[in-house]
């Protein structure tokens, strides 16, 4: 295997080149396209190499549950693309999370993270984490107040989502930082909404990126995938030893249709992006729609905070249309094309009623406080012609 391009050179070039060209490495047989080694184990020459190699004497592979030629070149791609000091993938975005907090928390830590969160991640901080003898607080991650009086000296980390899930709420990135740096905690930032093209919470101050990468970076729903990136010492010393001892590997098939989908990514968040502004536009002007949550119109209530930390709006819409969920179900089921579905990110356009699916499980009075009542609707925006979306959405709306 060799380096088909070196990571320093790529380092300095644009974001396109980085997609398509990090992290490639070519076996012998000097393949175009990167290969899937769909395999577990690994040989070798000799009983000293195999020694030598456990003994981390020389580089190489053992086991696809520590590290695999074609998970390299994807946790090598993603890294140049954050501009991050490594990366480690694994089975699914919810595996990543799980070892971005595991890894590092034992008993008599805290942490705090906002209300707004992804349904599974309010289960991991509320469900699991106290078991472990961890203190949890969950503030109103839009008020900065709110995360100066939770964030205390035993805040071992502070987690967060942003726009957050499903009502496109923004955490102020720079000024939670700031506030948890000075108590010595890591700031971990879900980033699957913002995506890796419209912002970096790395740059912005944050410790620890977490995807989903069954989200837009596979982007074309075929399979599940996670990734968490940080500085070469947590991605080696703290997260990388959990991974390896309890096994949430990432398969090497999985790895490829992800590596495949960075080719594509800026192009796509790109083209999702445009038409999610103009269906925005389209549904803010409609009659029985209540309000349109979107960051990059000006009416969203933190349009600037957004502007200041990412580049665009977002391939997300949540908008909420007047005579709550009799009126949202008639809306979903009138729908010829945009298809009723909890996933995002997808090159097609998916639905989802939060309050029914994916925020099911949060107590009536937390869906209050969140504002996911009876009428929201989640839209992750696709590739479609535009024009096709809107008359869908217009004629289901009639
Ligand atoms: C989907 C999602 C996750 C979980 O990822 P999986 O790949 O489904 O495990 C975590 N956070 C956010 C914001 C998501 O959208």
């Amino acid at each position: 295997m060799t380096d088909s391009k070196s990571s320093n050179s790529l380092k300095l070039m644009g974001t396109a080149t980085k997609l398509v060209r990090g992290g490639t490495k070519r076996s012998h047989f000097k393949e175009t396209s990167e290969a899937i080694f769909m395999n577990s184990g690994f040989v070798y020459d000799t009983a000293e190499e195999a020694a030598g190699r456990f003994k981390g004497e020389n580089d190489g592979y053992i086991y696809s549950r520590y590290a695999n030629p074609t998970l390299s070149m994807f946790e090598e791609r993603v890294t140049l693309l954050e501009g991050a000091g490594a990366a480690r993938g694994t089975a699914s975005g919810m595996a990543a999370v799980n070892a971005s907090l595991m890894s590092m928390l034992k008993a008599g830590d805290h942490v705090v993270a906002p209300k707004a969160l992804f349904g599974s991640i309010i289960y991991i901080i509320e469900q699991i984490l106290p078991r472990f003898g961890v203190g949890i607080t969950l503030v109103d991650g839009t008020d900065l107040d709110h995360w100066a009086k939770a964030i205390r000296p035993e805040t071992a980390v502070v987690f967060l989502e942003t726009p957050s899930n499903p009502t496109l709420e923004i955490v102020d990135i720079g000024a939670v930082s700031e506030l948890a740096h000075k108590v010595g905690a890591k700031v971990i930032v879900d980033n699957v909404f913002a995506t890796p093209i419209f912002q970096k919470p790395l740059t912005l101050g944050a410790d620890i990126v977490v995807y989903s990468a069954t989200k837009h970076m596979d982007g074309q729903g075929r399979c599940l995938g996670g990734v968490v990136l940080s500085d070469e010492e947590f991605i080696e010393e703290t997260l990388f030893p959990y991974l390896k001892h309890t096994g949430p590997a990432l398969s090497p098939f999985n790895a490829w249709n992800i590596l495949k989908g960075l080719e594509t990514l800026e192009l796509r968040v790109n083209k999702q992006t445009d038409n999610a502004e103009e269906l925005a536009d389209f549904l803010a002007n409609c009659k029985g729609i209540k309000r349109v949550i979107y960051p990059g119109r000006e009416d969203h209530p933190q349009f600037a905070l957004g502007k200041q930390q990412m580049s665009r709006g977002s391939t997300l819409i949540a908008f909420e249309v007047e005579g709550g969920q009799e009126k949202a179900f008639q809306m979903l089921n009138r729908l010829k094309l945009i298809d009723i579905s909890n996933n995002l990110g997808d090159s097609k356009s998916l639905i989802t009623h939060p309050s029914t699916t994916t925020h099911s499980s949060v107590s009536d009075e937390m869906k209050a406080q969140l504002g996911i009542g009876g009428g929201l609707l989640r839209l992750s925006v696709g590739l479609e012609t535009a024009d096709d979306l809107i008359n869908d959405l217009g004629a289901a709306l009639d």
